[in-house]
């Protein structure tokens, strides 16, 4: 484990104090919060099977960075539940006294629990799986709380209702979508508008792989007023140097537990991938770095949310908030390679 400048093992943490000096905030939307350029999630390497004093010198390393904004749902460990709980720890051992200067954010979407109320868009399900995020967490109120994914079931004025209350009951302070197209944010925004509750934020997969929020998403929530946070902007380690010589075994294409599918890697993509890097190595930075400058050049992505399984990853991405601008010749490469 890398050397850090914190005991977080021993309980005995201290923030740093040059933390809000090394980070950029930016406006989320037209609200009143401002989000850290790079935000951290704890969708894998949070959880039951990860090493606690891995995970949260991660998080103390990112806290101590500027990162006031941790990203959680009902369901990331695995085991489902336990990256709340494992954060929950962090808070109590280390983090507690700064509960004021943070963003915490939870969903509810996927399935958490059995039977017909442990996933989806219903009033029951999300309203119930708050109140057990807040239990996990050891926490009064959550910053923002997503609907995690549209239910094509369920009414939106339920669901987005279901949001509504659980700010007007302080169990969030915020609400927000995630996985919503162009149209189902439209009505999305609209209703949690005349709710009285705006959407503060969408949280949308957006990479230089992934780029379907640029297919009119991204104009609406300028248009309406609301901030934009990229998920996976790494592409789940694909836009990194994870992949270039191979599948390491410590490697989320290589784990059971890993979202990432090693069909992903085809010869085309690793091309990509190498050709990227060249890239990337030419401006004199890691494959990670640009990727993330590239996202961030847009005024309209408030955060990149990235994920890191270490302190070693984590300061790697931070590196893009420093990165060079891009020249006109750099972006035509970068887009050559994408259609390549
Ligand atoms: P990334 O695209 O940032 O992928 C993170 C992974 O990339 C790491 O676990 C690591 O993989 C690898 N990596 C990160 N930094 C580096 C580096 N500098 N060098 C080499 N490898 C690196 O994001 P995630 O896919 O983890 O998603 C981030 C967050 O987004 C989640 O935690 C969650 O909060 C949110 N999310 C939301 C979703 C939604 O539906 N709303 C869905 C998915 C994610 P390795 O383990 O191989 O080391």
């Amino acid at each position: 484990m890398e050397k850090t400048n914190h005991t977080a093992a021993e309980g005995r943490y201290e923030a740093a104090s040059d933390r809000y000096s090394k980070m950029e905030y930016r406006r989320c939307g037209r609200s009143g919060i401002r989000l850290p350029a790079v935000s951290l999630g704890l969708w894998h390497n949070f959880g039951s099977i990860d090493r606690y004093e891995n995970y949260s010198a991660i998080a103390l390393e990112a806290f101590d960075a500027g990162i006031t904004h941790f990203d959680l749902a009902n369901n990331y460990g695995p085991v489902p539940g336990s990256a709340e709980t494992n954060f929950g720890r962090i808070m109590r051992e280390s983090l507690h006294s700064h509960r004021d200067e943070m963003i915490v954010s939870t969903k509810a979407g996927y399935l958490m629990w059995d039977g017909p109320y442990g996933e989806w868009g219903s009033r029951k399900y999300l309203m119930a799986s708050l109140d057990q995020s807040l239990r996990r967490m050891g926490l009064e109120y959550v910053d923002i709380f997503y609907s995690h994914r549209p239910d094509p079931e369920t009414p939106l004025e339920e669901t987005m209702g279901a949001l509504s209350d659980a700010v007007r009951q302080g169990k969030a302070l915020y609400a927000g979508i995630s996985n919503y197209n162009d149209e189902q944010t439209r009505e999305a925004l609209e209703i949690l508008r005349r709710n009285g509750t705006p959407c503060l934020i969408h949280q949308e997969k957006y990479s230089m792989f992934v780029r379907e929020a640029e297919k009119g998403l991204l104009d609406t929530l300028e248009r309406e007023g609301v901030g934009l946070i990229a998920f996976s902007p790494l592409a789940q380690g694909m836009l990194t140097d994870r992949y270039l010589r191979g599948i390491p075994e410590d490697s989320r294409a290589a784990k059971p537990s890993g979202f990432l599918q090693t069909s992903e890697l085809t010869p085309k993509r690793l091309a990509q991938i190498a050709a990227l890097h060249t890239i990337a190595v030419e401006r004199g930075q890691t494959l990670a770095e640009m990727a993330l400058a590239w996202l961030l050049k847009d005024p309209c992505v408030t955060s990149v949310l990235i994920g890191a399984s270490s302190v070693y990853q984590l300061r790697d991405n931070l590196k893009a908030l420093h990165s060079a601008d891009f020249t006109t010749e750099e972006l035509a490469r970068i887009e050559a390679v994408l259609h390549s």
